[in-house]
């Protein structure tokens, strides 16, 4: 690749994961990078409120695929593991169903089988044993052709898959849900919900989700880790070491609106009226807030807005800073009710929050081996809830909701002692109002049916010298995914920029600008 003119001004607009990794990357290649955040600090959903004291992580908290951090980090001349304190959890779950069923999945797959086994037999066990080797082998197929892939199409997987690619998503049925699939697995009701759960890491319905969503399992079971300092100190290491690498950040400072002159972007207006200049801009938002107009009507054309019918699961969350006693908590719990598609129904087909929930409980301090049970919990507590597409749900739904939730914890011997002040509520609208055009929709675009996931707009917007990064876009959701989108974003601008100055060369006798060479091989 020809070397990137320093000259080159990039303005990433957003400091969630993927624009972090994006802007850092740009660097690391020479070009002048100046990343804009609305909020007062790096991460996005990343993000970590200060609850009656305490620092709670309220966004993601499971943190798996280490390798694509591992590679980042080499990419910028450092190391993860002497940037950020990682513990490899032994134990990567705790179900629970109801008094004493219960069933933990531990990073060792043996231990995992064991536990299977006591819990629902050892023919559930075997086949618990076929379902990881089948979901190893998708992942295995999937990875190259479309997770790495810039912007992967039916027809191109068709060609990376090859025969025997195609066999093996043949295998898992033609147009199987991921509840179908699991149902051939698993003949405990149990067991295929809680890896149907799995759906909801990308904010789907496993009635819904493809039978492939089955990839997600692999990537759990492959490791999950805890950060010290939570999931938001990577989002400031990430932010450090994007200094490093030459990149000015700037936060508190919003886009108001993306400047569009002869069909190119060329900066961005802050809301403060200050006007930066860039030869190329790269947007970290949700894809929809452009399609919306949030960006200013000239950005409308870079990618269409989401149909409300098409956005992911959002969430209700507690953010809590409290005694527990009752249940042995382990890092990340689940809390699981006997009608689980019911769940579903009432979030995607009636668009209001779920009458029977499952209820997600992170505690922080809890899960790394010889870590002390602490005198209050730091708890992130997490029901599935439908976008803010419809209509706004009211107090008393909200209220219906959480004495649900609280209540499912407790048939389970959980008891949490909250009060006003140490608990922190965060509905769809307030993920919304943080997130602009997400329409609080936490992870995009739900990955329902089997052409969905080929549906996300990938690096290169419809606007020369505009890219896209962040979960909303291709690989889509998940901390992982979205750092992968930056890399995308990275890389598809430096082969634009490659392509141009090769054109630069050629035609430069001819008198063609740098910028015009640039619009040409972008059109
Ligand atoms: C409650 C919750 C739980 C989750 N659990 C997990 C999990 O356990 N594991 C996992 O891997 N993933 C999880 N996720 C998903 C994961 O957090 C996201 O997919 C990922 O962090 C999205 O990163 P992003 O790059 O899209 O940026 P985002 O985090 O969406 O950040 C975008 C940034 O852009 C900024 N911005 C937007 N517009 C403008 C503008 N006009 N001007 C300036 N700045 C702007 C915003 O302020 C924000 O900081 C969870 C998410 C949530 C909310």
């Amino acid at each position: 690749m020809a070397s990137a003119p320093r000259e080159h001004r990039v303005v990433v607009v957003g400091a969630g994961v993927g624009g972090l990794v994006a802007a850092l990357q740009l660097a690391r290649r020479g070009l002048a990078v100046t990343l804009l955040e609305a909020a007062d600090g790096p991460g996005g959903k990343l993000r970590q409120p200060l609850v009656d004291g305490a620092p709670i992580d309220s966004g993601p908290t499971v943190f798996t695929m280490r390798w694509i951090f591992e590679q980042i980090y080499e990419s910028a001349g450092a190391r993860l593991d002497d940037e950020l304190e990682l513990t490899a959890l032994p134990v990567l779950a705790r179900h629970a169903w109801g008094a004493g069923e219960q069933l933990d999945l531990f990073a060792d797959p043996a231990q995992s089988r064991d536990a299977i086994a006591r819990f629902a037999g050892p023919a559930e066990a075997n086949r618990f044993g076929q379902f990881c080797r089948q979901a190893r082998t998708v992942y295995d197929t999937l990875e190259g052709p479309f997770i790495r892939s810039q912007a992967p199409t039916l027809a191109s997987m068709h060609g990376d898959l090859g025969l025997r690619g195609l066999a093996v998503l043949a295998s898992l049925g033609p147009m199987r849900s991921l509840w179908g699939a699991l149902g051939r697995h698993f003949h405990d009701p149990r067991m295929r919900q809680l890896f149907a759960r799995y759906a909801t890491y990308c904010g789907s319905s496993p009635w819904q989700a493809p039978a492939t969503l089955m990839l997600i399992t692999q990537v759990e079971l492959d490791g999950v880790w805890s950060v010290r300092g939570g999931m938001h100190a990577l989002a400031q290491s990430l932010a450090r070491l994007a200094q490093r690498q030459g990149v000015t950040l700037r936060y508190g400072a919003r886009v108001q609106a993306i400047d569009i002159v002869g069909g190119r972007a060329t900066g961005v207006l802050l809301d403060s009226g200050e006007r930066i200049a860039a030869d190329s801009v790269v947007f970290n938002g949700d894809r929809s807030a452009l399609g919306e107009g949030l960006l200013g009507d000239a950005a409308r054309a870079a990618t269409p807005p989401l149909p409300p019918s098409q956005r992911s699961l959002s969430a209700l969350t507690w953010s809590l800073h409290a005694a527990t006693d009752g249940f042995a908590l382990e890092r990340h719990n689940v809390f699981f009710q006997p009608d689980y598609r019911r769940e579903f129904d009432d979030i995607f087909r009636h668009g209001r929050l779920p009458a029977t929930p499952t209820v997600y409980v992170c505690a922080q301090d809890r899960g790394c081996p010889g870590l002390p049970a602490p005198a209050r919990d730091r708890l992130l507590m997490l029901v599935n809830a439908p976008p803010a597409v419809r209509r706004a749900l009211t107090e008393s739904e909200i209220d219906a909701c959480e004495s649900h939730s609280f209540s499912l914890l407790e048939r389970h011997g959980l008891m949490v002692r909250r009060t006003a002040q140490n608990t922190l509520r965060t509905t769809p609208a307030d993920f919304q109002r943080m997130f602009p055009g997400s329409a609080g929709a936490l992870y995009g675009m739900a990955t329902h049916g089997w052409m969905s996931a080929f549906r996300r707009p990938g690096a290169a917007s419809r606007i020369a010298g505009l890219y896209l990064a962040g979960g909303s876009v291709h690989p889509g959701p998940g901390v992982p995914m979205a750092a992968m989108s930056g890399q995308l974003a990275a890389a598809t601008l430096m082969a634009h920029l490659d392509s141009t100055s090769r054109s630069h060369r050629v035609r430069i006798s001819g008198g063609t600008s740098m910028r015009s060479a640039m619009t040409a091989s972008m059109d």
